[in-house]
């Protein structure tokens, strides 16, 4: 190639790889000498013309301590054969200590040549506005991630504060109507009795007339935690109605273990002394109770069950309260 021309390609080269904003160096991995240094890089990173020919002889010195292997790595697998091409991204220290991301393109030379393998030529660009995007989404999307865990958490309270009742936090009635019906279904398939109880506080009306609605409010709780207290866990279901009435669903249950339980509750709330205000005052407290009881067998509805005990109570009611009737027994 005459020399003319080898210089018009020299310099043909030279633009190309400014325009593309890269930087030409080339080692001899024999004698280990760079042949060609990557004078824009280090000139990037802050150095003098003098400090990039004299100083930065160890250039892994300037790798951030995290990259150095990832880099040996590269070269070495190319060097093996591994990798078609020498590929990595890497941090170097600038002069004034700060990490800025690079990345290496290069390849073997001299592979038809006496000395096969001779020199390892390739270019060094700047991708730190990349990383440093890559870096931002990243972010991004961990706070992304975290948004979204804490909207879940929110989904699972709102669904908890929809299905309870915020007086007392048992069921309210919205749900005890999909749990009770789903016990109705389940008690028909298997051929089990269902009970169902409606409880209601006696005489309710002159509390909250004569100590307030707030104490009426501590009455209301004090008999749900009774309520509560006395469900088998993971089987029975209680519920506020509304007001001062609740209903409890025991499945698997006859009318006359219902009848027991019930009686058993009624005995406990009128055992009770319920503390209705800060100042000390307690009263006693009374409820009646309405039992029915869906047989195996038999088609009924969850609603027509809750109506029926409704209806127990209303008889409950009748004979002078703090008493237990039952639909289901003659
Ligand atoms: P009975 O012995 O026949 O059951 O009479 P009662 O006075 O208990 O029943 P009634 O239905 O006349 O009164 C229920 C009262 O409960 C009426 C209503 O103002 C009151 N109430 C309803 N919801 C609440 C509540 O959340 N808190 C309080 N404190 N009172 C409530
Ligand atoms: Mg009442
Ligand atoms: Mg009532």
């Amino acid at each position: 190639m005459r020399d003319d021309e080898a210089n018009l390609n020299k310099d043909r080269l030279a633009l190309a790889l400014e325009a593309a904003g890269l930087d030409l160096w080339e080692n001899d991995l024999v004698t280990g000498a760079v042949t060609r240094k990557a004078t824009k890089t280090f000139a990037e990173l802050g150095f003098t013309e003098e400090e990039i020919a004299s100083a930065v002889p160890d250039i892994y010195g300037l790798f951030h301590p995290d990259d150095v292997d990832t880099v040996r790595q590269a070269v070495a697998d190319h060097l093996a054969g591994v990798t078609p091409q020498y590929r990595c991204e890497f941090r170097l220290r600038s002069k004034q200590g700060e990490w800025v991301w690079f990345a290496n393109y290069g390849r073997i030379m001299d592979t038809h040549t006496a000395t096969p393998g001779r020199r390892l030529i390739g270019v060094t660009f700047n991708i730190d506005d990349r990383k440093r995007r890559e870096d931002e989404i990243a972010q991004i999307n961990q706070q992304l991630v975290e948004q979204n865990r804490l909207l879940q958490q929110l989904n699972a309270t709102l669904e908890l504060l929809a299905a309870k009742d915020s007086l007392t936090g048992l069921c309210n009635r919205r749900t005890l109507m999909e749990l009770g019906a789903n016990e109705c279904k389940r008690a028909e398939r298997f051929g089990h009795p269902l009970s169902v109880l409606v409880v209601d506080i006696d005489f309710f009306k002159a509390v909250n007339d004569a100590w307030g609605h707030f104490s009426g409010d501590r009455m209301i709780c004090a008999v749900a935690n009774v309520c509560a207290a006395r469900r088998r866990s993971g089987v029975d279901i209680v519920a506020r109605f509304g007001g001062e009435e609740f209903v409890i669903v025991l499945p698997e249950t006859d009318s006359a273990s219902a009848l027991r339980a019930a009686e058993a509750l009624r005995a406990e709330v009128a055992s009770m002394s319920v503390p209705v205000n800060d100042e000390g005052v307690h009263l006693s407290v009374t409820v009646s109770i309405g039992v029915s009881t869906g047989l195996p067998g038999r088609e009924y509805s969850f609603e027509a069950l809750v109506n029926r005990a409704d209806h127990a109570l209303y008889q409950a009611k009748g004979t002078g309260r703090n008493t237990v009737y039952c639909a289901d027994l003659p």
